[in-house]
């Protein structure tokens, strides 16, 4: 094996290189447990040394990841023939590829303002929307634009790539925003007439379930064992509450979830809780115990991360069998005050159509609409084609084109989402390419789990847990997205199965 032309470091340079990127991922967790504690714990006046510290912390990290030894590594590896003949080595370290070349595109500065910029943003636009002052966040998104552009530039130099193009790659990457208005178009096309019929029929199921008044505490109670239920470790991961649900994976053994409640409204809880538990699941089934830092255990991408929370939300959550399940669960931890209720209520209440200003509370007919005026205005912005100071008055105009609803206030229109703030320009579309490939896991699932609804309203996941592990989860960045749909469901991502 070894040969005149390896350099001295070769035989080690693979394990040399892995244990340089699991570092710089140790790094990056503590900078994810910071901006965890940023939304949950960190009391407002500590906004201005948080984003010190982000922005060091990015600094540190950005400088490990584009060093000159760590190319020199990949190089050294590259040149391996016996890395060749290692399929996980070879599709390890084309990842790994990417990323560098990627991240030597950009120079720390930028690096570092820009984790700065996110942090203090993220700050005023909490301020803006508890005041629903739009004036307050617009220069925060301005700057936003500005260092997005600059990011985009880095990346597109030389490429011809286009700048929405460029941002989009960092949250899913190989899609293009010409793709993604193709497979909106033929989404919209078959949801507007569903969204429209809906609303002639003028059908309104009862939701009194939705409006029932039950403690905070017992709610959190409920929402925690449904998620152990469904399979989330809590040995290895927590649940807490915060104004914008999420999720983080900070590394092998530490998932954090994030919930909201309000006192009436448990089924919207519990389909928060199941879309965050989802996506910790996934995080939880990657094998970061032994791939930590590396692409192998690491999440295909944001669409691919959006399909594992919407199918326990969507397809498990809002499914009759789930509820036959669940409602017993729930009497048990409510008592008196469900007790009138039956499955089919619950699957009539959590199904409800009711076009609504808030995304996240959307229901799945109106969901994507959302999420494709969010598409069509972060690229007018950063194109330059659209002010910011013009932003609320075409959002408005938008929200009242596909939804026939008016905007009260910046509140209930372009100050609700968080992603701007932090700087996440490009990441809406996933929430929608998330749908898709859920509804196209799913099918695949049905089709290869026969029994799979009976388990699901007797309470056992497992069967689905193990097939997702299996045929996604374990796989970390080893296909693409494009590639991994394929594997698993035998076709491209198409609009077909989300309609049906
Ligand atoms: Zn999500």
């Amino acid at each position: 094996m070894t040969q005149p032309s390896d350099s001295l470091e070769t035989p080690a340079a693979y394990p040399q290189l892995l244990r340089e990127l699991r570092e710089t991922a140790v790094l990056g967790a503590a900078a994810a447990a910071l901006a965890w504690d940023q939304e949950t714990m960190m009391p407002p006046a500590g906004a201005g040394l948080r984003a010190d510290q982000l922005a060091l912390l990015a600094g540190i990290a950005h400088e490990r990841r584009t060093a000159e030894r760590v190319g020199n590594l990949i190089a050294a590896c590259e040149a391996d023939p016996a890395l060749r003949d290692d399929p996980a080595a070879t599709a390890n370290l084309r990842e790994i590829r990417r990323d560098y070349d990627r991240a030597t595109r950009l120079p720390t500065a930028l690096v570092r303002e820009l984790a700065q910029t996110r942090s203090l943003a993220l700050e005023a636009w909490k301020d803006a929307r508890e005041a629903s002052e739009f004036e307050r966040f617009a220069p925060w998104l301005e700057r936003i634009l500005d260092l997005s552009r600059s990011v985009a530039s880095c990346y597109s130099a030389g490429t011809g790539a286009d700048a929405y193009d460029a941002l989009l790659n960092e949250y899913e990457p190989g899609m293009r925003a010409t793709e993604l208005e193709r497979i909106f178009a033929a989404v919209r096309q078959g949801l507007a007439p569903l969204v429209a019929e809906i609303a002639a029929r003028n059908r309104h199921p009862d939701d009194a379930a939705a409006r029932v008044a039950l403690p905070i505490p017992t709610q959190i109670a409920f929402n925690q064992a449904v998620a152990a239920r469904i399979g989330f470790d809590f040995s290895a991961g927590r649940i807490d509450t915060s104004t914008h649900p999420f999720c983080e994976g900070l590394g092998p053994g530490d998932t954090r979830l994030t919930t909201r409640f309000r006192e009436t409204g448990f089924p919207e809880a519990l389909s928060s809780t199941m879309h965050e538990a989802g996506h910790g699941l996934y995080e939880q089934g990657l094998r970061k115990a032994e791939r930590f830092g590396q692409p192998l255990g690491e999440a295909v991408s944001l669409g691919i991360h959006e399909s594992q929370s919407r199918l326990w939300e969507n397809m498990v959550g809002r499914s009759q069998p789930f509820w036959q399940w669940a409602l017993p669960e729930a009497r048990r931890a409510f008592g008196s005050a469900v007790e009138r209720f039956t499955p089919t209520d619950l699957y009539r209440t959590v199904n409800r159509v009711m076009p609504g200003l808030i995304r996240v509370e959307s229901d799945e007919a109106t969901y994507n609409l959302h999420v494709m005026l969010r598409f069509d205005l972060e690229r007018a912005l950063l194109a330059g084609d659209l002010a910011v100071a013009d932003l609320p008055a075409a959002w408005n105009e938008r929200m009242f084109a596909d939804l026939g609803l008016e905007v009260p206030d910046a509140r209930n229109g372009a100050l609700q989402d968080i992603h701007w703030s932090m700087g996440m320009i490009g990441y809406f579309p996933t929430y929608t390419l998330g749908n898709l490939y859920a509804a196209q896991f799913w099918a695949a699932a049905r089709r290869e789990l026969p029994a799979l609804d009976a388990q699901i309203a007797a309470g056992e996941v497992g069967p689905l847990l193990g097939w997702l592990r299996e045929n996604l989860h374990r796989h970390g960045r080893r296909y693409s997205a494009a590639a991994l749909c394929e594997r698993v469901t035998g076709e491209a991502l198409g609009p077909e199965p989300l309609r049906a």
